[in-house]
């Protein structure tokens, strides 16, 4: 029978490359549920409306519809049909991102969204608050860490324009972490029946081959 399976974890955990790979062997899809929060702030972004405007955001909300689609290379992010994969991976989206993902319209909306797209099971869903409260039934809960400094690392080798340096890299993702942990909605903590796993040090392959074992036990 199939199942759904949520991956969180801080972020730069390696939680988007694991859940894909694991979506993969299983014939699932995977849902990067950070890409829609990526999405929605670079909306907003672009009609200048800011983190705590709840009012203009639930308008803003009404009018985009995101999809994920999945390509060749990976998974491609749509709003309102305009393929936005590469913009909300900026520094100015990343750096803003939990701030956006604070507000409750935006959090309401994406969480009913991504219950949808898991209600007929068979999906790996990453992100933040899945284990905890977008699934919290799902059948194997995994949350993804790994020490700072490999956790920034590990981003590092993944820019291929080096905007920034890798300390300023690890107290960015410093703050994101702390701004998610620290939010009143849907904060980023540990399910209490999530296993934990601190992937520094592994290869992505016994990271996965961990979580696959898991699903068939
Ligand atoms: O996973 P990624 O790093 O792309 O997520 C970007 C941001 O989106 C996170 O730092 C967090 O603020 C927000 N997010 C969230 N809940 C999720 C997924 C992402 O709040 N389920």
């Amino acid at each position: 029978d199939r199942i759904n399976i949520a991956i969180d974890g801080p972020a730069g955990a390696g939680k988007s490359t694991v859940a894909r790979l694991v979506a993969g062997q299983l014939g699932y899809i995977y849902i990067d549920t950070g890409a829609m929060y990526r999405a929605v702030t670079l909306s907003a972004q672009r009609l200048a409306i800011a983190a705590d405007q709840d009012e203009a955001l639930s308008l803003l909300l009404d009018k985009l519809e995101i999809a994920l689609i999945r390509g060749e290379e990976g998974q491609s992010v749509l709003v309102n049909g305009e393929d936005v994969t590469a913009d909300i991976r900026s520094l100015e989206v990343t750096r803003e991102v939990s701030y956006y993902a604070a507000s409750q319209s935006i959090r309401e909306v994406l969480a009913s969204l991504q219950r949808e797209m898991a209600a007929r099971k068979g999906v790996v869903m990453d992100g933040r608050d899945i284990g905890t409260h977008v699934l919290p039934d799902a059948e194997v809960k995994v949350f993804l860490t790994a020490s700072a400094r490999e956790r920034a690392l590990r981003r590092y080798k993944e820019m291929n324009n080096h905007e920034i340096s890798l300390d300023e890299l690890e107290a960015e993702i410093a703050k994101r972490d702390y701004l998610d942990t620290k939010r009143e909605i849907a904060p980023l903590i540990q399910a209490e029946d999530a296993y934990v796993l601190d992937s520094s040090g592994m290869t992505i392959e016994e990271v996965v081959a961990d979580i696959i074992r898991l699903c068939r036990t």
